[in-house]
């Protein structure tokens, strides 16, 4: 078996190799083989000089016929390549001496790179380049380029895959899905094409070598998500009583009808919740569509039921907001609330810890800080996340954890308002149950959008002026690229700056994360209250802020966010009766992804459809942010181009997980590393 087999016995893998191996999670010859190539290179073929175009990767070959330093911003080496059509420059900022005249000394020299427009016409960046004085042919076919470390280069990368070809052949891998192409075939065309080999399919990646290996490990992945759900259908919840008076209560007391979509999701929370084993529910709904409320009938459903609820939220401004609303709601049914958050301590903390353990407390609201070693609840029966995405796995299970005593499992509701399209929900969130609110309440607003370079920043703010002289409110929005609160802090004071002196009749204030934990909530609740107009902010109101007398929404360096989160911030406004509007200002020169991306904004109030398109134009690890996209990291399965190939996926993996368990082991042995974590869940 290979798996058994370590890699240390191929030829030219000493301990340091092995060690830089195993950063890749390789170990054994069978990590070797599903280790795929990420792309491929075509040095079949020589293309002469003069046909290069900007842009194309090419071989060249010819001679070097000078070669000098430059002194610019970087010191460089430009040399000069020469065959009978043409000439083109190769560009080297880390070189050396002999690099140099080696060059300089070569009869033939054969480059691979791709060619763009440099300081001194066409030039080639760093080339790859290989003495072929004495001729040497080129390849017959196409090259694999492996994602790597460092250490370990393409050419080491190829002699181990070689040597494992090779053994593949006497000892063969099972076939675990026998459909089509063989998999011990597949993976010595993948590795190893062919002359006759099609190129632009292999190159487009929908070869069908590659197709089969993409639905493989598709159902790897489907499959291990059923074993999640098989394991939380094992595992035992208290099972509620259906809602009585003081949901009731709540719903009459509202002062506004619930929406069909709201009823219906209630229903199947409801039902989840009558069961003895954990509710794992994903609860989507545009921004606005109304999932707090929802929150709270859950939360007053398991009070009823003699259980607490934890509600965790990303960030402290969300979770302070929550405790207003639900304080509002609740406040008149006597529940009583716990408070925690990073900023929460001593005293106060020892107090809301001690109403947590002894049950004087039944809904505890608060930020990351809910899942700490200290905090004991007394009978925690749900948890609640909100605007799941931004957080990591771990720290749901950290806060499950807590809750499951005697092997009793709190029952889990996860919403989250950044829509993943359908056919990432299918794949991603297998294991879990999906409710979806896809109605918004009766009497909101369209929000108008418009896209403007930031050269018209006067004009906007003149639109400021006269909004709020109006007596509506808005918000100026400050992002950088950089992921760095120091430098977004900033940008925002001297917006803030800037904006007090433009408009000197307006009361203006400002928001950031390096503020304050009071200072935060008393601005939002001047902001609230009406008595600030315009509100500059970071991106820390993205999520879930609510003040619908706001109605116009500014978005600075808006080419730089992703579509989720342009979508996450426009929803601050449009959320009372007004007319409403967003302004994305951009700066110029735009390029072609932003020009279509802020295209989907104007054109477009749909989440699903943005999210849809996002994934179009980004591909799915960005979609859902870099915390998220670990779960996303396929070999070769590539969601969106792979997407008709998810419908069969599931029956497969439906099916062997009804008949063949031992399969999906070795499907996912290969296929997938599962944190330990997560085969807890
Ligand atoms: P989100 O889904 O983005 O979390 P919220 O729960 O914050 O949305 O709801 C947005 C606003 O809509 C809140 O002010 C809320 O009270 C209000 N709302 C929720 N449901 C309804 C409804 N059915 N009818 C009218 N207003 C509603
Ligand atoms: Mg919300």
């Amino acid at each position: 078996m290979l798996t058994n087999r370590s890699v240390s016995e191929l030829r030219g893998v000493g301990p340091s190799i092995a060690e830089k191996l195993s950063r890749l999670s390789i170990y054994n010859l069978q990590d070797i083989l599903f280790h795929l190539p990420l792309r491929y290179e075509d040095r079949t073929r020589i293309t002469a000089i003069s046909n290069v175009n900007t842009g194309q990767t090419a071989v060249l070959e010819g001679k070097i016929i000078s070669a000098r330093f430059q002194y610019g911003r970087r010191r460089s080496l430009l040399a000069c390549l020469e065959d009978d059509t043409g000439k083109i420059g190769l560009r080297f900022f880390h070189f050396t001496k002999a690099q140099h005249n080696s060059l300089m000394g070569t009869e033939l020299v054969r480059i691979f790179g791709e060619a763009r427009r440099g300081a001194s016409g066409l030039e080639i960046y760093h080339p790859q380049y290989e003495n072929v004085s004495v001729s040497k042919p080129l390849p017959k076919t196409l090259t694999p380029v492996y994602p790597t470390t460092d250490g370990i280069s393409q050419g080491r990368y190829r002699a181990l895959i070689e040597q494992v070809l090779t053994i593949l052949k006497v000892s063969p891998l099972i076939e675990l899905i026998a459909e089509g192409i063989s998999i011990n075939e597949a993976l010595q065309l993948i590795h190893n094409p062919p002359v006759d080999a099609d190129v632009t399919a292999l190159i487009e990646g929908n070869h069908p070598v590659q197709r089969k290996l993409a639905f493989e490990e598709l159902v790897a992945h489907h499959s291990s998500l059923c074993f999640l759900r098989d394991q939380i259908n094992k595992q035992r919840a208290v099972n509620f009583a259906a809602p009585s008076s003081m949901c009731a209560k709540l719903i009459a007391n509202l002062g506004f009808e619930l929406t069909k979509a709201q009823q219906r999701v209630l229903l199947e929370i409801n039902s989840d919740l009558s069961r003895n084993n954990p509710m794992l529910r994903l609860l989507q709904g545009d921004v606005g569509s109304g999932k707090t409320i929802i929150a709270a009938v859950a939360a007053v459903h398991a009070h009823e039921n003699g259980l607490q609820t934890a509600l965790m939220a990303p960030t402290e401004v969300l979770a302070e907001q929550h405790l207003g609303t639900f304080n509002e709601w609740l406040a008149p049914l006597g529940i009583k609330i716990a408070w925690l958050s990073g900023k929460i301590k001593g005293n106060v903390r020892n107090k809301e810890l001690q109403k947590i353990k002894n049950g004087s407390a039944q809904i505890i609201i608060g930020t990351h800080a809910l899942f700490q070693k200290d905090v004991i609840f007394k009978r925690l029966g749900l948890i609640i996340i909100d605007e799941q995405h931004r957080f990591g796995v771990h720290q749901r299970l950290a806060l499950k954890q807590k809750g499951t005593v005697a092997h009793i499992n709190p029952h889990q509701l996860i919403m989250t308002a950044t829509p993943i399209p359908r056919t990432l929900t299918m794949t991603l969130y297998a294991d879990m149950d999906v409710s979806m609110i896809d109605e918004l309440p009766p009497g909101r607003t369209k929000v108008t959008t418009t896209v403007l370079a930031d050269t018209r920043r006067g004009a906007v703010i003149e639109r400021i002026q006269s909004q709020c002289a109006r007596g509506k409110q808005a918000y100026w929005v400050c992002t950088l690229i950089e992921e760095s609160d120091v430098l977004e802090s900033t940008a925002a004071e001297a917006t803030l700056t800037e904006l007090t002196k433009t408009l000197p009749k307006l009361s203006i204030g400002l928001i950031h994360g390096r503020m304050k934990h009071a200072e935060k909530a008393d601005i939002m609740d001047k902001f609230k209250q009406g008595r600030v107009d315009l509100l500059v902010a970071t991106t820390v109101i993205e999520v879930g802020v609510d003040v619908p007398n706001a109605s116009l929404i500014v978005i600075e360096n808006s080419e730089r966010l992703g579509l989720a989160q342009l979508h996450q911030l426009r929803g601050r406004v449009g959320r009372g009766l007004t007319e409403s509007h967003c302004v994305l200002l951009y700066h110029s020169p735009l390029g072609e992804l932003s020009k279509r991306r802020l295209e989907v904004m104007r054109s477009s109030n749909d989440g699903f459809f943005i999210a849809e398109e996002d994934l179009k134009i980004r591909g799915p690890g960005e979609l859902l942010g870099s915390k998220q996209s670990g779960a996303l990291q396929f070999k070769i399965a590539d969601l969106t181009r792979d997407s008709d190939l998810l419908p069969g996926v599931k029956v497969k993996s439906e099916q062997l997980f009804e008949t063949d368990n031992e399969k999906i082991d070795m499907l996912i042995n290969r296929w997938t590393s599962i944190p330990e974590e997560l085969s807890q869940v």
